[in-house]
């Protein structure tokens, strides 16, 4: 298991910067997805987006859900995405289309802590 300095214990990372914080980003499977737009709502970060709509765009108006285009996540200005790949989309895509392409890693003391490189559904209780 790495160590840690106490300098690595006391950082904390600037979220949106690519060399303190690998974020995570998303692959969608075209020919699976049928663009139902589930995926873009229950995203709790709001980081997914089409070329036709936004999270706000589907919460005003849920006749838009139907042929919202293909999904990706949305990257910020300085490379990093809002993505913890928490696999909340990934769960609800009633058609598995959605899958990793780079996972998140905090770096420095930060760890996630359940989440492994390969994305799984949440566990059945
Ligand atoms: S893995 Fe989680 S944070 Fe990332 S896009 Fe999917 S629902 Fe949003
Ligand atoms: S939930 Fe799945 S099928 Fe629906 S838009 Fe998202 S990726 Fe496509």
């Amino acid at each position: 298991m790495k160590k840690f300095s106490w300098i690595d214990r006391w950082r904390v990372p600037t979220y949106d910067n690519p060399n303190h914080m690998k974020t995570a980003d998303l692959f969608f499977n075209a020919a699976k997805c049928t663009q139902c737009g589930i995926c873009v709502k229950v995203c709790p970060g709001g980081c997914i987006v089409t070329d036709k709509v936004t999270k706000k765009d589907l919460m005003k108006d849920m006749r838009k859900a139907v042929k919202s285009g293909v999904p990706h996540v949305d990257v910020l200005k300085t490379g990093a995405t809002l993505c913890i790949a928490c696999f909340d989309c990934g769960a609800a895509c009633p058609h598995g289309a959605i899958s990793i392409k780079r996972n998140f890693d905090p770096k420095y003391y930060y760890k996630r802590l359940t989440q492994t490189s390969d994305m799984v559904l949440p566990k059945k209780y």
